[in-house]
């Protein structure tokens, strides 16, 4: 008889194929099955050819050629298919066997489908997998969450294929239960869409304000790539602006409108719904919207006048000051992702484990850096931290840059160069040290209108007073 297959993969695109040559090459046996069935065959005898593959040509043959307890594995276009495919499977399988989602759901569909199939006896697991193409071959990072009982099944194939940090550990644990790993795929990749308008930020400033050229540039994050900011998006910007073609910087001629796929926007969504202050990553993606409204930018650059842009300093000094708003930011915007989770963690009963999430995301995925192995370690010495900003290792490093964050801010404010995530960035650090806020004014104007009530600081809390403003009955 045949040998039969570790685990059954459907969805034979760019992330699937790349993730089961991954699986094959550490060992395992693996089926495979696409809708367009004629990719199966050119797949087997293509990239696959000469490896432990079998080729599935229906849902039923998948099934059939899978070990017990079967597992089957989706990367499919996120949203619909998933859920058609979920029903295709779901009347071939045995109770304990395991469905998995390795695709970009979106976390309260798998919480949905998590619950669907556990109803039909079967066991569910919703993980992020992040990396891209090159991750998934040679080592993503993953991010899984579901049905507990189905962890034990999966994951020493999930840990034999994932990235490693330098001691070997792999960069994939269990999350929790239900859409965990899915939403701590999306505050990474909202986390990735702050990390990129940052050095964006500081790519504008460092052409428009100091007039650099891409090659300066790239000396710099050359620089930058080996202290504090080592990390895998600098040394993709570093190598962006050292490439030429026709003896240009290509990034120049590239059209300023930036795309997105949506998961910076539900990052947004889930703290305006949870009430965290995730004002880096929504700047983040408010600045992809503008710079989307290429059209109108055009005509308003035309009639309307900003100052003249003109920078007289210490231009040494400037650099450096930009290295510090880019860390400073940074761990802004990683306390403020961090807080995100903790609350989501709190509303959906998830015991998340926040250095544990660290090291995931310490290799493989596109937010990999050495600045994450710091977050594990704060999180190793009080897994309790209410915000990254209370350890002492990150209160150090933000009071240390906020000279130079301050001025990268002010320059740029008076140069009139946008820079909404570094600037963002540095009023929620001076609002979350602030102990007394202007809500106090706030809460009376909501009293005067609205009869909203207020509590006073010269009486005990949880005593609300209303007042008759205006003196009139
Ligand atoms: P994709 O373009 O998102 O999806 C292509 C796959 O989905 C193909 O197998 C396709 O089958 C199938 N498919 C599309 N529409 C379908 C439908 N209506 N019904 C059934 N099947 C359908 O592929 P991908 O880029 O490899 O990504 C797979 C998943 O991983 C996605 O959720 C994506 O968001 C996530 N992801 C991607 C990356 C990346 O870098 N690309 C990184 C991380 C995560 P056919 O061949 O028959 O069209």
């Amino acid at each position: 008889m045949t040998k039969l297959a570790d685990i059954g993969l459907i969805g034979l695109a760019v992330m699937g194929e790349n993730l089961v040559l991954n699986m094959e090459s550490k060992g395992y046996t693996v089926a495979v099955y696409n809708r367009t069935v004629e990719k199966v065959d050119k797949f087997v005898n293509g990239r696959g050819a000469g490896k432990n593959f079998i080729g599935a040509h229906s849902i039923e043959d998948l099934v059939a050629s899978l070990e017990k307890p079967r597992k089957v594995m989706m990367l499919v276009k996120a949203g619909q298919p998933v859920d058609d495919f979920i029903d295709m499977i779901v009347p071939h399988l045995d109770k304990g066997d395991i469905i998995i989602d390795g695709g970009n759901s979106h976390f309260p569909d798998t919480i949905r489908r998590t619950k669907y199939v556990e109803s039909k006896g079967l066991l569910y697991v919703g993980t992020g997998v992040s990396g891209g193409e090159e991750g998934a071959l040679n080592g993503p990072s993953m991010m899984p969450g579901g049905s507990p009982e189905a962890w034990p099944h999966v994951k020493d194939i999930f840990q034999s294929i994932a990235a490693k940090v330098e001691d070997g550990t792999p960069c994939c644990d269990w999350v929790g239960e239900d859409g965990a790993g899915h939403f701590v795929k999306m505050v990474h990749n909202g986390i990735e869409y702050g990390d990129m308008q940052i050095i964006c930020e500081a790519y504008q400033l460092m052409k428009d304000l100091l007039g650099m050229s891409a090659d300066e540039m790239h000396e710099v994050f050359k620089e930058w790539n080996k202290g504090d900011l080592d990390s895998y998006l600098i040394e993709i910007t570093r190598d962006i602006l050292g490439y030429k073609e026709d003896g240009e910087a290509l990034v120049e001629k590239i059209l300023d409108t930036a795309g997105q796929k949506g998961t910076g926007k539900w990052t947004g969504v889930a703290a305006l719904d949870l009430g965290i202050p995730l004002t880096l990553i929504g700047e983040s993606v408010f600045a992809r919207c503008l710079s989307a409204q290429k059209d109108l930018r055009v005509e308003a650059s035309k009639v309307i006048e900003g100052p003249k842009v003109k920078f007289e300093g210490d231009k040494a000094q400037m650099i450096n000051d930009l290295k510090d708003a880019l860390f400073g930011a940074k761990i802004i915007s990683y306390a403020q992702g961090y807080n995100l989770m903790m609350e989501a963690a709190a509303e959906h009963g998830w015991n998340l484990n926040y250095g544990g999430i660290a090291l995931m995301w310490r290799g493989g995925c596109i937010i990999r850096s050495v600045f994450l192995g710091d977050i594990k370690k704060a999180f190793d010495n009080n897994p309790e931290l209410p915000n990254l900003l209370l350890d002492p290792y990150f209160k150090g490093k933000v009071e240390a840059a906020q000279a130079g964050w301050r001025r990268v801010c002010a320059t740029a404010l008076a140069n009139g160069v946008p820079v909404p995530s570094l600037t963002s960035a540095l009023c929620y650090f001076d609002g979350f040290r602030s102990e007394r806020l202007p809500a106090n004014l706030l809460q009376a104007q909501r009293d005067y209108f609205g009869a909203h009530t207020y509590e006073r600081i010269d009486k005990p809390r949880g005593q609300f007073f209303h007042t008759n403003w205006t003196g009139r009955g």
